[in-house]
Order: structure tokens, then sequence, then C-alpha cells
């Protein structure tokens, strides 16, 4: 006997073995049982999840001599005869493959004649949306006033493209892609049966490929069987399907984070030249970053800013949904990364990084606001803006929030409060109310990612594993004051510092405090990023007048 698909051998052959489809052939047998079948129906959903397997079932059940609980019975002769696949009274027809006229026309024809042998006549049309306007309005006539022994069974992927004329006298079910739970569950039954050796993480990887389809996945591990020899492995599926191994997806994503450029396109390159399947690679991808983002979420725990697998992915979706992948694939995904990886490096942020640098060595003690430590400060306040000045890339919002900054981490220790600490930190959780949000989604993400260093009674202090995190914030600034508003009830000015630098300053306040150095508080006037038209050239003048504005005029000595 000739090798028998897996997908045509383990076809349900009674409503009762269809899986997936729980509603609709519950409704179907109920009818049956109950003598309420209808003469139209028309089953709509995605291909492979089961429309024509019921349409046939349906069809041997009503013509079921000894049906039970509205199924076949499997044994009466009309059930045979049906298996058999050559009875003359249950038709079905491809509309697909020919645009119908002549099948309707010949249906118009014989409508009348009594079936053969069965109490009713099937005509099973796959694919209905394909007939022409002609075969469609044939088939409306005959759907008006069908004879009490016709049955129409109609079938279709692209439900909106059947004229509502046809729609509106069918009694309509719409079919769902099947869970990927049950699919893994009808693999494994199948793979008992067959003795075939396979680990469940490959029938799993399967069930995701095949999108709900059930046939599709059946008929991916016929192939994969076939090629492993009943031993299939996750190298054998990755290597029949050309997906991109875990681990490579997984240094991929790596050399994208650390923006490793040469690697990023060799690596595109190498896929491409063994035939990888970019489109289920870019798929994979987004199914890595939403992986992440749940660990995030529920484990605490991620090798990345949650930020960075949020907009990557976001990128990597919208370039799916935004082409057609009709362009050459590779190039249209190089472009993407390329685009992301700078936007994800510039911003200003290196020479904010470089500024910073500076600032740091000459200004470390900003923070020391005692009256007699008052006059170094302001040579310290001199060299700042004699450093902003001399760099010319920087900006003046940069550099505003670069004294803002420190200003309010002097605030935050001249304030700090245990209890206050206590309450921020006992709301914090909050953050992840928001994280869908779509105006402060973003922000929520990124403040998440953050440590919480200090509080005082109305300023916080946010420390981040890197500079990069830092700088991404100086433009979330107000986005973030405003969402801890909302989660608080009221304003906190906000201090954004790497992990290093917060280790620094502490040790500082500390060795401070051991010397009886206090810490001053000073109101801080808002200059945030934002605040001020980017287009302003930095000058001497402007810089040193804001200064002013911050400190007061007597805490500035001019040349
Ligand atoms: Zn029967």
């Amino acid at each position: 006997m000739s090798y028998q698909a897996l997908y045509r051998k383990y076809r349900p052959s009674t409503l009762a073995d269809v899986m997936g489809q729980d509603i609709v052939t519950k409704i179907l047998k109920n009818a049956v049982q109950n003598n309420k079948v209808c003469h139209a129906y028309m089953f709509s959903g995605p291909r492979g999840i089961g429309k024509t397997t019921i349409a046939k079932l349906l069809a041997k059940a009503v013509n079921c001599l000894d049906p039970h609980d509205g199924d076949a019975c499997e044994k009466c002769e009309n059930c045979i005869s049906i298996n058999s696949g050559f009875n003359s009274d249950i038709i079905e027809i491809d509309a697909a493959s020919n645009n119908g006229v002549d099948e309707i026309r010949e249906i118009k024809s014989k409508i009348n004649l009594v079936p053969n042998q069965l109490k009713y006549k099937v005509y099973i049309i796959d694919e209905v949306h394909m007939l022409s306007i002609g075969a469609f309005n044939a088939l409306l006539k005959t759907l008006e006033e069908p004879p009490e022994h016709i049955i129409f069974i109609l079938a279709t992927t692209d439900l909106h493209k059947v004229p509502s004329t046809i729609v509106s006298r069918c009694q309509c079910f719409e079919f769902h892609r099947i869970q990927n739970k049950d699919i893994v569950k009808r693999l494994e039954f199948i793979c008992q049966k067959e003795n075939i050796t396979v680990d469940k993480k490959v029938l799993e990887k399967i069930a995701q490929l095949s999108d709900g389809g059930l046939r599709d996945a059946i008929g991916m591990l016929d192939k994969l069987n076939a090629y492993s020899n009943s031993n299939i492995s996750l190298e054998d599926f990755e290597k029949v399907n050309g997906i991109v191994s875990y681990d490579e997806q997984k240094q991929f994503l790596n050399d994208v984070y650390h923006k490793n450029i040469i690697n990023v396109l060799q690596f595109l390159d190498d896929i491409y030249d063994k035939g990888k399947d970019l489109i289920i690679f870019t798929q994979n991808l987004i199914e890595l970053c939403k992986e992440m983002c749940v660990t995030y979420y529920v484990e605490k725990k991620c090798d990345y800013p949650i930020q960075f697998l949020l907009d990557f992915s976001s990128n990597v979706s919208n370039l799916v949904r935004n082409t057609s992948f009709s362009f050459n694939t590779k190039t249209l995904l190089e472009i993407m990364i390329l685009s992301f990886i700078n936007s994800h490096s510039t911003d200003s942020t290196e020479n904010i990084d470089e500024s910073t640098k500076i600032l740091t060595s000459t200004d470390k003690k900003l923070e020391k606001k005692t009256e007699k430590e008052s006059t170094s400060i302001n040579k310290d306040d001199k060299i700042i803006s004699q450093e902003i000045n001399s760099e010319k890339n920087l900006t003046l919002d940069d550099s505003k929030f670069i004294i803002e900054n420190k200003q309010i981490v002097n605030n935050c220790f001249a304030r700090a409060d245990k209890n206050e600490k206590k309450v921020f930190e006992s709301k914090w959780n909050q953050l992840n109310d928001y994280a869908l949000d779509s105006e402060y989604g973003a922000t929520a993400c990124y403040i998440s990612d953050g440590k919480i260093c200090a509080v005082g009674t109305g300023e916080i202090i946010i420390s981040f594993d890197y500079e990069s995190m830092v700088n991404r914030g100086i433009h979330l600034i107000n986005k973030m004051e405003q969402l801890l508003e909302k989660i608080y009830n009221k304003h906190y000015d906000i201090a954004l510092l790497t992990n290093d630098e917060w280790k620094q300053a502490r040790e500082e306040f500390i060795s401070n405090k051991n010397n009886n150095i206090k810490y001053e508080y000073i109101p801080v006037q808002k200059v945030h990023a934002g605040y001020i038209d980017k287009k302003k050239d930095v000058s001497n003048n402007t810089v040193t007048s804001e200064a002013i504005e911050l400190f007061g005029a007597d805490m500035i000595t001019i040349n």
C-alpha cells in the first residue's frame, strides 16, 4: 500500500473527533440530533483549521442511518459509502480551481432530482469567494428556494469577498485558529501512534510556526519525520524549516544591542546565503523580545533594558506589517536594523557623555552647600559654564539638565527621609499599571529599569546600569515627573545617575556627614529639557544668566 500522508491518515472521522472547534461541532451535532439542519451553511476562517473537514463530517452525519448524539455511526451503509469517497450525492467543488459557472449551472439543472442513495444531496463549495459574479448569481437563485433534499456548505478564508446576499441566506460559523496546546496534544498523539521520537519543545515550535492551522502542523511533522527517520531533533526542525537557531537569535539580538554592526551585517549575509527564511527570522526575533519582556515582568530579570526590547520588537513588527516583503527582504531588514542602531546611539548622547565626565571631575563639590564652602562652589560653577561653552555640540537643554541634576542630588541629600523612602518604594510597583498606557507606557517602562537610591521630601535619585540609559532619560524628565505625580499624588524632582555616579555621590555624602559638613536645600527652578527652544545658540551669556537664575547672582562670580 502506498504511503498515506499523516494529515489524511489522522483526519477525524466523526464530529466528536474534531479538535479545537468545540462550539461549532456541538451546534452542528445538536442540529442533526434535533432534526434542525439548515439548507445552507457558511464556514469562514483561516486555512487549515478544519472547515472542509467539518463540512464532510456534517454531510456524513446528516445522512447516517443510525446517528448517535447527532454524529455518524460509521457502520451503516451510508457511512461506509461516504467514507469510500465515491458517493455521488456528496459533491465537492473547489471554486479556487475554476470560476464555477459550469458547476453552478449544473447544480441548477439537477437541483430538483432526488439523491441517488442518501437522504440529502450535499454540495460542499470550497473557497466560495473565488466564484465569478455569474456563478454567484446562479448560486443565489438556488439558495433562495432550495428543495428539501439539498444542503449547501460553503467554505471561505475571505468572508468579506462573498456577496452579502449569499451570506445572509446561510447559517454562518466563524472558525477560530486552533490553540497551540491543542495542536501539540494532537501531534503527541500522532507521534505515539507512529512511533516517532520527538522532544515536546519541537512540537511546540511546530505549533507556533503553523499559526493555529492543524493541517499545516501535521504536514510539517510528516516532512520532519521523513527527513529524520522517526527521531526528530530540534536541529532537524530548524534545518528543514530554514530557521535560525535560538542561540543564534540571542547572539544576534546581543550584537544589535551592543551595536556590533559588522557582526549584524555578516550574520544577515550568512543566513541569507544558507537560504534561511528571513520572514520567519523576523517573527522569531519579535517572539524572542516578547519572551524576554515577559521574563522581565514575571521574574524581574532581563539581560537588556526593557525599553530596548520594546523599541526593537516594535521596529521589526512595523517592518513586517508595512512591507509586503516583495522587495529585497534582506535589504529592508538591514536598513531597518541600521536605522534602529543609529537612533539608539546618537541623539546627542555621545556629546553629553563627554561633558558629563568633565563636569563630574571638576564639580565634585557642588553638592556641599555649606556657607563655608560657597566660595569654592562659585569657582566650580564658573568652571562649569566655561566647560559647557567650550563644548560646541552640547545643547543648552542638556547643559541645564546636568546642572539641575546635580542640584536635585544635593537637595535630596539635604532632605533625605527614611519614611518617605519607604512610602515611595511601597508604591513603585504601580509603574507596571502604566506599562501599556498610550501616553505614559514608554516612560513607565524606562523608569522601572532604574533603581531608587534616595528619596527626599520632594526629590528622588534614580540610578541606571548604563550611561546611555541616563542620557535617554533627559528628554523624558517632564513625563516622568507627571507620571510620579499620578502615582504619589505629589511632585518629586528627579535626578538621574549611573550606578557608578551614585556610588561615588553616596561615598561623598557619608564622608561629608562624618566631617560634619551639612547639605542645604536650594529651590530648583524648572529648566528641564523641552522647556527651552532647542534652536537657541549656546552662548556664554545665556548659560551664565541661566546659572544665575539657578543659583542666584550672589553664588556666581564672573571674571
Ligand atoms: Zn451511519
